[in-house]
């Protein structure tokens, strides 16, 4: 497995370009913006984009979704079903953020707690960790130790659980339950800002430190 973060829109999304070193096929995961600029960089790592996965319903990790998928035929794996009411309301979401209009899409897959998502010879597990929004999922590769988590958990913070729909406790008990026993080296990459591992984050991070790993 390898994987390039490339931060997109004005909210630096983190849209991570992942890819089966054997096969050579890729997926966009969470492709919130600059859509040409994805495609360059698929383009420069000699790949093949078989999918788009997508952690949540935002606007900020969702927006390229609907002209990539059109245009390079890509079916779309996630989020959760839960999330449909954000997908749904996608051109109030870009009035909110004051985006350019973007045009709506349906999941071809809506994804579970348990679900495993394929790429080339990659199996990527599904977990539901919702609270920052209802029908959030992360994506977890067991052979690399790596996770891409969205706007669950960052680099010494935690997602806003202030948008309708949101949980305080939900993404606590998520981040406690789901996260943090995958072990405190997996390594992941968060929604917005730096890489951390989940260990670092048990121990140095003031939303969640402390609590049983
Ligand atoms: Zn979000
Ligand atoms: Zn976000």
């Amino acid at each position: 497995m390898r994987y390039r973060v490339l931060p997109v829109t004005a909210f630096q999304q983190n849209c991570t370009l992942i890819w089966c070193d054997s096969t050579n096929e890729a997926a966009l995961i969470d492709p919130g913006g600059e859509p040409a600029r994805l495609l360059e960089a698929v383009a420069e790592e000699g790949l093949t984009l078989k999918k788009i996965l997508l952690t949540h319903g935002h606007l900020d990790h969702v927006g390229a979704t609907a002209e990539l998928s059109q245009q390079q035929s890509l079916p779309i794996e996630g989020p959760h079903t839960a999330d449909q009411y954000w997908i749904e309301a996608l051109a109030q979401q870009a009035q909110m953020f004051g985006f350019a209009p973007v045009e709506g899409f349906t999941p071809d897959r809506w994804l579970e707690e348990g679900d495993k998502v394929a790429l080339g010879e990659l199996t990527l597990e599904v977990y539901h960790c919702p609270g920052h929004t209802p029908g959030h999922v992360i994506f977890y590769h067991p052979e690399s130790r790596w996770a891409q988590v969205g706007d669950v958990l960052f680099k010494g913070s935690i997602g806003r659980t202030d948008f309708p729909g949101g949980n305080h406790q939900d993404l606590i008990n998520a981040i406690q339950t789901k996260l943090f026993p995958l072990g405190d080296d997996v390594r992941f990459v968060p929604g917005h800002g730096p890489e951390s591992t989940l260990g670092e984050e048990r121990r140095t991070n003031p939303f969640v430190a402390g609590r049983a790993g």
